[in-house]
């Protein structure tokens, strides 16, 4: 299959699977793909009789531009990884006037309160961004099912609400958070880590895992206390947030509520690059 640079020569190819009714997968990603990326093709390729992965770093959702500038770009990589999956993949990598037409400017969204949280506070724009790039590549795809994975829990649920008020028909599948060996989520960014950073950094999935052992018994308040103070012991490490949240309005959680599903949520930076990682606490 040959790598698609626009959106109308995808369209041709796609048009013939949507005139025979073909379900339609759609993974959209920002390239340098890794084992989470590929999980979630998996699954598209499972339930779907073609499969669309998008590959485009979205500048708009980019509230630092030295992060933009340096985000991995590996195309050539990544078709490679994607073709010994499966060669019939879609891929579509577009350049950013294909998608913004000469004005790479977001929309603005309202998703109810989900974008005032956590990256919503520390990453002012960002979910405007996210929303402007999802809704063009939905209209460009057409998707029946779009899969997103739950390292970037708030992301999903923000996807989902995209969906609900623009009554846009698709489905939003949540895809399990893939991990290396050691415990860290798999990530583009993890690539700019040194060796031993990246070593080190298996103690944030560790912390997450103490920090849900401790909320069986004590408070919200209690168990970020405990968090800030591991980070604090590890110097390399600067905590931007951890908060424990209610999954669905990701409200912070002051106090328990019986029935409700919680997550614990993280952002840190070593070497000056962010890392996000989440957990449920069920
Ligand atoms: P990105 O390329 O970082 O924008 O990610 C593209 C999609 O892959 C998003 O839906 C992410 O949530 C998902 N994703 C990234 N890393 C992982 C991971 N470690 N496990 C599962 N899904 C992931």
């Amino acid at each position: 299959m040959p790598v698609f640079q626009t959106q109308n020569a995808l369209q041709i190819e796609l048009k013939k699977a949507q005139n025979q009714s073909k379900k339609i997968g759609f993974v959209p990603t920002m390239g340098a793909l890794h084992m989470g990326h590929l999980s979630l093709l998996e699954e598209s390729l499972s339930e779907n009789e073609i499969t669309v992965l998008s590959i485009f770093v979205n500048p708009t959702q980019f509230n630092n531009a030295d992060d933009l500038n340096k985000y991995p770009r590996t195309l050539e990589k990544d078709v490679e990884l994607v073709n010994k999956l499966n060669k019939n993949i879609f891929i579509y990598a577009p350049s950013v006037s294909d998608i913004y037409e000469g004005n790479t400017v977001s929309a603005s969204f309202d998703y109810d309160g989900l974008e005032h949280q956590m990256e919503g506070k520390h990453r002012p724009g960002h979910f405007d961004g996210v929303g402007t790039i999802v809704k063009k590549l939905f209209e460009i795809v057409k998707p029946t099912n779009a899969y997103f994975g739950e390292k970037d829990f708030q992301q999903l649920q923000i996807v989902r609400k995209l969906v609900s008020k623009h009554k846009i028909p698709v489905n939003v599948i949540p895809c399990k958070i893939y991990r290396e060996t050691s415990g860290l989520a798999m990530s583009s960014r993890n690539e700019r880590l040194s060796e031993k950073a990246r070593n080190e950094s298996k103690l944030i999935h560790k912390i997450l895992l103490e920090a849900k052992d401790k909320f069986r018994l004590k408070s919200a308040k209690k168990v970020s206390q405990f968090v800030v103070s591991e980070f604090n012991k590890h110097k390399n490490f600067t905590l931007e947030y951890f908060e424990i949240a209610e999954e669905e309005t990701l409200l912070t959680c002051k106090r328990k509520i019986k029935n409700k599903n919680y997550r614990g949520f993280i952002a840190v930076f070593i070497e000056n690059i962010r890392l996000i990682d989440n957990i449920s606490l069920k």
